[in-house]
């Protein structure tokens, strides 16, 4: 097996079958091997920073029905809210003066959030903070749109392809969703030069190892400057509320591969990893993620953006833990630092 990860860290491209073995190990000494090289690729890269980006959830309002999330529009339990212009500024002038230098503004596709309300906020966020980058996660949308919204200052744009299998997103998602569109809307991404971010839940139901696989492969060809995964963990008021959650073996695993594969990406410990183990965000950075982001949304709708059951928005997942964050960070030997955190792969373009 370490012939494999030999192989992956010298750049040389894996076939399906080979990903799929490697998804399969199972022998500790692999798997510490396969950490151990991600975590020194890492550490080569990016050094002992860790990026932090301010999340700001601007709207639990979504027109989608996606079987696996909280916020879908069929859930009649959730309880509907959309920040203004002046609460989103408000949560980026907090997170300014806790030393965050990246907002990354997400919520469902929300009609409300037309292109010139958009890109109204982004430019007012890049004049009041123009040595901050602005992320946006805001769903499929046109090219139009995206260009845009790159014109008003957007630098990222965050949109997992969530699998690239066609027959297995048909099953996480209803037919008005075409996943041929969510790799159009990537594809634009990149070719309006944001930095780029996609990724996979981990365990999303019916996902397979063959899936995932071709996830890897996909990920490589697209290869974009983020890449989010985390575990999925079921939402007690949707289809998939009896399925079990991904496992946090299995997404260290991913983003030890995936930090080989994308060795220049910034791969977030996300809050759906932090939330299905206590320890999760450290494992995550020692498995060889960069990115952290806590949330910096106002207090009062956090728990309203609920993807999943016990979805965490408080302690070190909240930007006022930001203290007790650095300190779980240095005690793994990270630190967090005050820094736009920029792709080092655009020093290549
Ligand atoms: N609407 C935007 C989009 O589609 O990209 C952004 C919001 S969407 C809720 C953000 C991400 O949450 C999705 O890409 C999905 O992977 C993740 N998510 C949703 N439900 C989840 C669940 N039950 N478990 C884990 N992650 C989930």
């Amino acid at each position: 097996m370490k012939n494999l990860i030999d192989k992956l860290e010298k750049n040389q491209i894996l076939s399906k079958e080979e990903f799929v073995r490697l998804l399969a190990i199972s022998e500790k000494d692999d798997i510490d091997y396969l950490t151990e090289r991600a975590k020194c690729v890492r550490d080569d890269i990016y050094g002992k920073r860790v990026f932090i980006r301010g999340l700001i959830e601007i709207s639990n309002y979504c027109k989608n029905d996606c079987y696996y999330c909280g916020i879908r529009r069929s859930n009649k339990n959730a309880q509907r809210y959309r920040l203004s212009k002046e609460q989103i500024l408000s949560c980026c002038e907090n997170g300014y003066e806790l030393g965050f230098r990246t907002f990354v503004m997400q919520g469902g596709e929300d009609a409300f959030f037309k292109d010139d309300v958009v890109c109204d906020i982004v430019s007012s966020i890049k004049e009041r903070y123009p040595d901050c980058a602005v992320t946006l996660s805001l769903g499929e949308r046109s090219t139009e749109s995206y260009r845009k919204m790159k014109e008003a200052g957007a630098d990222r744009y965050l949109l997992r392809h969530e699998t690239f299998d066609n027959i297995h997103y048909n099953k996480l998602h209803p037919v008005e969703l075409d996943p041929e569109n969510r790799k159009r809307c990537l594809r634009d991404l990149k070719a309006l030069r944001y930095q780029t971010g996609t990724g996979i839940m981990v365990g999303s139901p019916y996902q397979t190892l063959e899936n995932i696989a071709e996830d890897l492969l996909f990920i490589k060809e697209l290869n974009p400057e983020m890449i989010g995964i985390g575990p999925f963990i079921p939402h007690k008021d949707t289809p998939f509320k009896d399925f079990e959650s991904g496992t946090m073996e299995m997404t260290l695993r991913l983003i030890s591969i995936l930090r080989l594969l994308c060795p220049k990406a910034l791969i977030p410990a996300t809050t759906a990893l932090g939330t299905i183990s206590p320890q999760g965000r450290e494992k995550g950075i020692l498995a060889g993620a960069n990115v952290i982001m806590p949330n910096l949304s106002p207090k009062e709708d956090r728990k309203k953006y609920m993807l999943y059951n016990d979805k965490l928005s408080d302690g070190e997942e909240a930007a006022e833990g930001l203290n007790k964050l650095k300190e779980s960070m240095r005690k793994i030997g990270y630190e967090i630092v005050e820094d736009r955190g920029d792709c080092i792969a655009l020093k290549d373009r």
